[in-house]
């Protein structure tokens, strides 16, 4: 819930510095190990959303594909959760380094 009030105040400070009286979409880039359940923070944003310039917007996910450093043969590669090993040569402790936030990307003001 803590993140759908976040989302709200971008949101809202978006609105604001463009005189915008109303958005009507709002597009959020979410990372694949940003341990964000999307069910959910969509449902919190419905509420947080309520009753604010941004009631009623659109709401546009974009999921960004976690990487990791891999501390046994250097490689960047590919990460679908915190926990997974290096898929080229299987080693453990896979360091993130992408994928890992979430952001509000674009706010559309009517
Ligand atoms: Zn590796």
């Amino acid at each position: 819930m803590a993140l759908a009030e976040e989302v709200r105040r971008i949101v809202e400070d978006a609105a604001h510095a463009q005189s915008g009286e109303k958005v009507t979409g709002v597009v959020l880039e979410i990372g694949e190990l940003a341990s964000v359940e999307v069910e959910a923070l969509s449902f919190c944003l419905d509420l947080a959303l309520h009753g604010g310039v941004a009631e009623g917007a659109a709401l546009e996910i974009e999921t960004v594909p976690g990487e990791g450093i891999c501390p046994g043969c250097g490689a960047r590669v590919p990460l679908h959760t915190r926990l997974d090993p290096c898929v080229r040569c299987a080693s453990y402790g896979v360091r993130p380094v992408a994928g890992t936030s979430m952001r509000v990307k674009a706010v559309e003001i009517a």
